[in-house]
């Protein structure tokens, strides 16, 4: 009997997987090709504080340790580098954002993220930053296609990747396994990003899954650009060769993965607001992120159904957060089965 068997290849199934397997467990991923994974198409920024209160996100430290962590790994492994530490350039937007930041920017809790405090007009002409901006750090960026598509190669050549989409009428409920297809497993966990709003048994948990949109630009000339993440309402992010990622809205009622005119529009309306460069935009795209209510992620296994779980509702922080509970989600499903 195989132990595991892994729903989704995205950053939750990914590091679920790696650390299972780590543990010597016997693991089965089946992912339908990366089809609308908004792993695949975030640019897996890490930025402490966010929001127009300048909020740190709770327990950044330890989630931060445990990303580097296993960046560095695969990192080494695989000999290719996935994570880019950068700045987080944040532009005042308002009268609002320029009381808050100097508030919080005395706090002793969050003092060390903040680098530097920005005169208004630091990097005019290049930027527009009037009411002035704040470096923070640490930050950084993924780049999330080469990740996932790398250990997608990895767990083929391990020949434990199925590349198709599970249908739920395969699955049969046994008392001490899940039947796939011909195969036994001692318990499937569902790794399906927003597609698991169709999923039988997990459909009714309480999630508000949020569709965003993200586009990559070329700027004709981006030497005189901070070499940063720059953030004012929309961010955009150096990957090199002069492209860009730009981004990103929220949609909470129509969960498809297709790029619209209204999201490009406010996308790069709020670009312009700052950014004096021209540009070129070569790339659309849009997933949805997989969020719950209460915002926090899940990690759980079925209150009827035990041997079915589910790992969801990573938000806008998967690539923060999922190294820290992919982990702490293998140990508590390794204590269970001892
Ligand atoms: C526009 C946008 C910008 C974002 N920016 C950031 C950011 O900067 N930083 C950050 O950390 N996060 C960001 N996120 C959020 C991040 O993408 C998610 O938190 C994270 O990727 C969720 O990972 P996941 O593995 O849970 O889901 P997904 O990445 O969606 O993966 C689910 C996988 O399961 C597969 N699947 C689903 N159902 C089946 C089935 N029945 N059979 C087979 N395969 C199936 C899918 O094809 C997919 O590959 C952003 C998201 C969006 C949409």
């Amino acid at each position: 009997m195989i132990d595991y068997l892994i729903v989704g290849q995205g950053v939750a199934g990914s590091f679920l997987a790696w650390h299972l397997l780590k543990q010597n467990k016997r693991v089965v991923i089946i992912d339908n090709n990366h089809e609308q994974s908004s792993s695949i198409i975030c640019i897996g920024m890490i930025n402490p504080i966010t929001g127009k209160r300048f909020v740190l996100t709770p327990q950044f430290d330890e989630f931060y340790t445990y990303a580097q962590n296993i960046y560095q790994e695969l990192e080494q492994i695989f000999d290719t580098q996935f994570f880019i530490k950068k700045p987080v350039l944040r532009i005042v937007k308002n009268e609002f954002e320029h009381s808050e930041l100097n508030k919080k920017y005395q706090s002793q809790e969050l003092h060390k993220y903040f680098q530097t405090l920005n005169a208004p007009d630091t990097y005019k002409p290049v930027l527009d930053d009037s009411l002035g901006s704040t470096l923070i750090t640490p930050g950084g960026l993924c780049h999330t296609e080469l990740l996932l598509n790398t250990l997608k190669n990895y767990f083929q050549n391990k020949n434990i990747l199925i590349n198709e989409k599970l249908s739920y009428d395969d699955i049969k409920i046994k008392n001490e396994s899940v039947q796939y297809r011909d195969e036994h497993f001692r318990k499937v966990i569902f790794c399906e990003g927003y597609q698991s709003q169709f999923n039988p048994w997990f459909s009714k948990l309480p999630f508000n899954h949020a569709k965003g949109e993200i586009m990559r630009i070329k700027i004709d000339d981006d030497t005189s650009l901070p070499d940063a993440i720059i953030n004012k309402g929309k961010w955009c992010a150096p990957f090199g060769n002069n492209e860009w990622a730009v981004g990103s809205n929220y949609i909470w009622d129509n969960l498809d993965c297709e790029p619209t005119k209204e999201g490009r529009q406010e996308i790069l309306e709020g670009l312009n607001q700052y950014m004096t460069k021209n540009y070129t935009v070569i790339k659309h795209q849009a997933a949805v992120r997989p969020i719950m209510k209460d915002q926090n992620p899940i990690l759980r296994m079925h209150s009827k159904y035990p041997n079915l779980g589910i790992f969801n509702g990573l938000g806008s922080k998967g690539f923060l957060m999922a190294p820290y509970y992919a982990k702490l989600f293998s140990n508590i499903l390794l204590k269970k089965e001892k």
